[in-house]
């Protein structure tokens, strides 16, 4: 599989239909909309590899002419498809998707370290999935230093020109590629930029600008969650130190417990198993809601079993919405397994009367 196979497109495409191929295949595949399905997510991760070598107008010349790039080469291979579509994490390609159609907010400005993000795994329970709720969570991360606020630095010693660079925070150097040799300038890898470093380490995290450590955060759970969706908490991941910004937490909905219900979209079933004579007559009963109160409901006489009676808005809360789906009560009919002579003889009563009479009986 070549890139353009990957993302459905031939070689002469524009780059706005390799744009709008890739927003397809990538919307198609998004873990969000296909929860535990690792298939999708390895061709999420392919088509975010592929668009990213086929958008990088370098990088499609290079692949176009020597059907490899440049990383596939930095990587010591061989130029094989391993080497194009090895490498690319899920988290990247999110991140990619994100940053491809302006979903992001904010984002990494060039220079800036971003810390790890950190990935929890929670369980619902149906009230907490169906009405949304607040969760305080503990988790362990890397947060900022509190006496240098991150920068490693101590702040009472002040800072010194950068010798790597000389005070001017960049360096240029050659970089030869198979399209030729490039004079490049980038960052200083060891001032980062600023062009001074700091004369003294912070003596609490020892330069790191971290520390690691048990933090709590609370989280306000919207209603409507299902599992395998993610709620992502900007800011709120592994601070890397070095005066970076942090990553992000990830909560992954791991479960959700329905208990007697069952879930279908919005809307929650829920199996009422009702007598015969019941059925027949009619009678009245009580059920269960997902907020844990119960409500009244009249089963009226002359019900089938799989009837399912409606009961508006009481159902799961729908996400990034103010309304509810609705409760669905699905009559199911006991049927004893044994029954007693005395019994026997009143149902082979009833069998003769030709209200009971089935129509394919
Ligand atoms: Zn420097
Ligand atoms: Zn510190």
């Amino acid at each position: 599989m070549n890139p353009y196979e990957i993302l459905g497109v031939d070689r002469n495409a524009s780059a706005e239909e390799i744009k709008k191929a890739y927003r397809t295949a990538a919307m198609n595949n998004h873990p969000d909309r296909n929860p535990g399905d690792s298939k999708a997510e390895e061709r999420f991760k392919m088509v975010a590899k592929a668009y990213e070598i086929l958008s990088d107008p370098t990088r499609k010349q290079s692949y176009d002419r020597f059907g490899t790039t440049d990383d596939s080469r930095a990587s010591g291979g061989m130029g094989g498809m391993h080497d194009i579509f090895g490498g690319i994490g899920l988290d990247d390609a999110l991140r990619a998707f994100m940053e491809n159609f302006g979903f992001s907010s904010g984002g990494s400005s060039q220079g800036v370290i971003q810390g790890e993000d950190v990935t929890v795994k929670i369980d619902l329970d149906l009230e907490e999935a169906a009405l949304g709720g607040r969760r305080e969570l503990e988790i362990e991360k890397n947060s900022s230093c509190a006496e240098c606020s991150g920068t490693g630095a101590d702040r009472n010693a002040g800072t010194e020109s950068c010798r790597h660079c000389n005070g001017m925070g960049k360096i240029s150097s050659t970089r030869n590629t198979l399209l030729g040799s490039f004079r490049t300038v980038s960052q200083c890898p060891i001032c980062r930029g600023a062009g001074s470093l700091p004369k003294k380490m912070c003596s609490s995290c020892r330069g790191k600008g971290f520390e690691r450590g048990k933090s709590s955060i609370a989280v306000d759970l919207p209603a409507g969650l299902t599992k395998g969706h993610y709620i992502r908490l900007r800011g709120q991941g592994h601070h890397p130190g070095q005066g970076g910004v942090p990553g992000d937490l990830r909560l992954h909905i791991n479960n959700i417990d329905y208990g007697p219900f069952k879930r279908e979209e919005d809307d929650l079933v829920y199996p009422l198993t009702i007598s015969y004579p019941q059925a027949v007559l009619g009678a009245d009963f009580s059920v269960p809601t997902p907020e844990g109160t119960s409500l009244d409901v009249k089963v009226s006489g002359g019900t089938s079993a799989g009837t399912r009676l409606r009961l508006k808005n009481m159902g799961m809360g729908r996400l990034n919405k103010r309304s509810r789906g609705d409760l669905l009560v699905e009559i199911q009919i006991h049927v004893p397994a044994k029954v007693k002579r005395s019994e026997k003889e009143l149902l082979m009563k009833l069998e003769e009367s030709p209200s009971f009479k089935a129509k394919n009986g």
